[in-house]
């Protein structure tokens, strides 16, 4: 058997499995199908002339229409490449004319004439040079570099199988045929990759990937044939330990081989890349030690810029709940100040809901690709490409060639932005890997540095609070005597003014001094004095207090009580605290009288918690609601209402709500609030039934 059979062969398997490959992939593109029709085709041919060695007349005429089959293959192929090429349109329909004359012509008497097989050699090269012309003239005016490399490497990949798949013609020279069998394989299925994976830049990394295993593989391969020649074949038992000996040695000396055939051909192929992968690496190193977010931008930033494969880089960091990204800092560029989700929708969009680096040149080729969807009218699509319209607009304009999320814990940080220079074109999926890397870095720092100054804020905020307690302290006491004093002044020897002055000192101490009273409660330790407390009697206990004082003309309080509560626990001196201050608040927010209505009710609620391993525990809950039919409170008011000192009255001390939460914190349970604006406001102090 001639080596040209198993080349054939293998040819042939690799072929169909590419084939299969691509028919099993969905969705399936019109580009796609074509590709595996030529396949096909080539598979047929390999498969033909595998057969036609063993010769044959029926073998050599389906050779021939194998052959023939190609021709139409390959041009409806790259016609769809090439889409807007109309003259191999109008050409493919001639070739497929042809080839069907010439098809019925190879099954006739004249069909094994060498002249016949002239005709055909001539017709398929023919077919095959003008796609390769035609692919020529595209790669050279090719605007865009990447789509100018993809024609390229389609030209020169096509034009070495074609020449090298012209050693089957020449009759005996079996090495030439199979050489030009492993050329047409590593053809398709560099095809093969191009259809599949879009990205013009991984091909490059394809052929490099190539590179080096062919270079391993020849150096093993010469390892193995050295050690087999030394020791000779004489016998098949030495035969076979000498191949156990040799597959022993190359299998240690693989390891060691491998990462040096790796980073020399790196080094020589992708020098670039090669340096881009060392700083990024160096970077990684450096950002392991730092901790400010400064720091860390000026470095990620700097390192970016001097690897040289970049144009310029920014880095954004989150704001507003990742709605609102600022720019931290950014070098060659002029980068926008702000990213908001409101003015950059489409991009910021697609970051938080994939969460992974966006490349233009994919989105680019993902836009060329739906134009063909576009005629369904199908409005998703169209929305979509809109969509990526406007993300690759917004790219532009930020000078990106890829953007990075910095994730941290499913929470995006930041983002870093990276354009790359005019002369290396994109970067490629393991340089972006890289690039992830540094942004997830960052990510950590991000989180880590914002962790730390919370904790910096909390003790800030303890220290702040305790000096504050202690001034408190301090005030009351002189306060006493103060108001003391004025109490001590005989009205009787003082002028009718002076004794306005008295009434407002002792006013103003007293208010004074509930102040403090208030803010020193707020500020007290807990203690835990909960004990089980029949929830409707401090209600009642607490209305009734109020109703015996003086209540503003036309205010009417009502109470609605449940009945079988159970008792909660809780200090019922702390839940009638709360109790009065939610009343005094509603009371103080109907000037013009109005009802306030305090009812209490029993809630469940099946949060679906895992708790002491039963999974739906109901989670019972008795609410007291203060109902008012007041001026309510303004939307922006709501968030801020339990916070200290937040009042809107000019004599409010705005710490009865404040501390009204604290208590019912402390008993296990929350406030809730609703409002609206004139119409009233409802508070809810939700008390669990067993404190968890
Ligand atoms: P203060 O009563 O001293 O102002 P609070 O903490 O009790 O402090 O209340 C804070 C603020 O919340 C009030 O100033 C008021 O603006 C608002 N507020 C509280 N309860 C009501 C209510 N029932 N209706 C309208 N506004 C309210
Ligand atoms: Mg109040």
């Amino acid at each position: 058997m001639t080596v040209g059979v198993p080349s054939a062969i293998l040819a042939s398997v690799v072929t169909l499995t590419v084939t299969v490959a691509v028919l099993l992939r969905r969705p399936r593109r019109a580009l796609q199908t074509r590709f595996a029709a030529l396949s096909f085709t080539l598979f047929l041919w390999y498969t033909t002339s595998a057969v036609a060695r063993f010769g044959g007349d029926n073998a050599t005429r389906l050779q021939l229409t194998a052959a023939l089959l190609i021709a139409p293959a390959a041009l409806s192929f790259f016609s769809e490449i090439l889409r807007e090429q109309f003259a191999l349109r109008r050409l493919l329909t001639a070739t497929q004319f042809i080839t069907a004359v010439l098809v019925v012509a190879a099954f006739s008497p004249w069909g094994t004439h060498l002249a016949f097989r002239g005709v055909v050699t001539v017709f398929v090269v023919g077919a095959i040079g003008f796609v390769l012309h035609i692919l020529f003239t595209q790669a050279r005016n090719a605007t865009l570099e990447a789509e100018r490399k993809r024609m390229w490497y389609l030209v020169l990949g096509g034009l070495a199988a074609l020449v090298f798949g012209l050693g089957e013609l020449v009759v005996g020279a079996e090495l030439a045929a199979a050489i030009g069998h492993v050329a047409g394989t590593a053809y398709v299925y560099f095809l093969y990759q191009s259809v599949l994976s879009r990205r013009v830049i991984d091909l490059v990394d394809l052929v490099g990937k190539a590179a080096v295993l062919g270079v391993l593989t020849v150096v093993l391969a010469s390892i193995y044939a050295l050690l087999l020649l030394w020791v000779g074949t004489p016998e098949p038992e030495l035969w076979l330990f000498n191949t156990l000996v040799a597959s022993f040695v190359i299998l240690i000396l693989y390891d060691q081989i491998r990462p040096w055939v790796e980073e020399t051909a790196a080094k020589l192929l992708f020098r670039q890349r090669y340096e881009l992968r060392r700083a990024m690496g160096s970077l990684l190193a450096q950002l392991r030690t730092t901790i400010s977010i400064d720091e860390m931008t000026s470095q990620v930033l700097n390192a970016i810029r001097d690897c040289g494969h970049t144009s310029c880089a920014a880095v954004y960091l989150a704001s507003e709940g990742e709605v609102e990204f600022r720019l931290e800092g950014c070098r060659d560029v002029e980068a926008p100040e702000i990213l908001t989700v409101g003015q950059q929708p489409a991009l910021l969009q697609q970051l938080r809901r994939e969460h992974r680096p966006i490349a233009v040149d994919s989105l680019a080729d993902r836009y060329r690709e739906s134009p063909d969807n576009l005629t369904g009218g199908d409005p998703t699509t169209q929305r979509d490409h809109l969509r990526i319209a406007e993300a690759i607009e917004t790219m532009r304009s930020l000078d990106a060639q890829v953007v990075l999320p910095m994730l941290y814990d499913d929470h995006m940080l930041g983002i870093l932005t990276i354009g790359s220079s005019q002369s290396t074109g994109p970067f490629s999926t393991e340089e972006i890997a890289d690039f992830l890397s540094v942004a997830e870095a960052c990510a950590f720092i991000i989180a880590n540095s914002q962790e730390y100054e919370r904790m910096l804020d909390r003790d800030r905020l303890v220290a702040v609070g305790e000096m504050a307690a202690g001034i408190a302290h301090e005030i009351r006491n002189p306060l006493g005597a103060i108001k003391g004093a004025a109490q001590c002044l005989d009205p009787a020897t003082l002028p009718a003014e002076a004794i306005e002055f008295v009434n407002v000192i002792v006013e103003e101490t007293d208010r004074l001094g509930r102040v403090l009273g208030q803010f020193l409660e707020y500020t007290r330790p807990y203690r835990d004095t909960s004990q089980p407390t029949d929830v409707n009697e401090v209600v009642t206990s607490a209305v009734s207090l109020l109703s015996k004082g003086p209540l503003p003309p036309h205010v009417e309080l009502t109470v609605d009580l449940a009945h079988s509560l159970p008792k909660i626990s809780i200090d019922p001196e702390h839940l009638k605290q709360i109790l009065i201050n939610l009343i005094h608040n509603a009371i103080e927010a109907m000037p013009n009288g109005g009802q306030v209505t305090v009812s209490t009710a029993i809630s469940r609620d099946a949060t679906g918690e895992f708790r002491g391993g039963e999974r739906g525990l109901h989670h019972d809950h008795t609410v007291i609601r203060v109902h008012d039919t007041g001026t309510g409170i303004k939307s922006t008011d709501l968030p801020r209402l339990f916070v200290p000192f937040f009042t809107t009255r000019p004599r409010g001390t705005g710490l009865g709500l404040a501390i009204s939460a604290r208590l019912a914190q402390n008993a296990g349970g929350r406030i809730d609030v609703s409002s609206r604006p004139g119409h009233g406001t409802t508070f809810s102090v939700r008390l669990p039934h067993r404190k968890s």
